[in-house]
């Protein structure tokens, strides 16, 4: 089993990863061997180097940003994901192929279809049974670090973030089989109970 979490910046991916894994390990006796957590990009030591390249270049191409993610990807899928999932295991990836379209699609340099169809090539067409969209108005995520005004910085960045929030809806609105949307708002409880129910299929299968 697949499942991936996707959302903007700061849309609480990465404790929802963790309270759904002890999820898994306490309540539905999974070893924690079976489960695996892991990240794009970075979840393998050449995405770690791929990660600080992309991530601390001062300008990096488009194109070459798209091409050193879809290398991540592809490593980090034959190497970890696709050895894990052929053994029967769990795996819970905080953001994939989607993130590429999603933010590349916003940054409007590159085709959303152009960078989708490069992700695929480089993952060998794998997909996610799952895929959780943690939703979250931008502006609401620049209220809560802020606590009520917005810095110069984060107006400035606003109509980006905003762009993906639109790109991860679009998305998802055109494939609700494999996406759930979740309102990220929330409590970090509340969001947990909604990606339990919204699991709760495919956990029982
Ligand atoms: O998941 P994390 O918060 O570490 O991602 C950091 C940033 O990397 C994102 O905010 C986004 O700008 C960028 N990113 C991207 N394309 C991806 C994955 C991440 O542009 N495929």
């Amino acid at each position: 089993l697949f499942i991936t979490f996707e959302g903007g910046d700061s849309a609480g991916k990465s404790t929802q990863i963790r309270l759904l894994r002890e999820h898994l390990l306490q309540r539905r006796g999974l070893s924690p061997e079976a489960v695996l957590t892991t990240r794009e990009p970075g979840g393998t030591e050449l995405g770690v180097e791929l990660r600080r390249l992309v991530m601390h270049g001062d300008h990096v191409a488009p194109r070459a940003e798209a091409l050193l993610y879809a290398a991540d990807r592809a490593h980090h899928i034959e190497t970890l994901v696709r050895p894990h999932l052929a053994a029967g295991g769990v795996v819970l990836g905080d953001r994939y192929l989607d993130s590429s379209i999603a933010y590349q699609g916003a940054g409007r340099a590159l085709d959303p279809a152009q960078v989708g169809a490069l992700s695929l090539w480089a993952t060998d067409g794998l997909l996610p049974h799952r895929t959780l969209l943690l939703d979250i108005d931008p502006s609401v995520i620049a209220r809560r670090r802020s606590a009520g005004s917005l810095d110069r910085l984060e107006r400035a960045g606003s109509a980006f973030h905003e762009a993906v929030r639109e790109q991860f809806l679009a998305l998802a609105a055109a494939d609700p089989q494999r996406w759930r949307v979740i309102d990220g708002a929330g409590t970090r409880e509340q969001v947990h109970a909604q990606i339990l129910a919204a699991l709760e299929a495919d956990l029982d299968a």
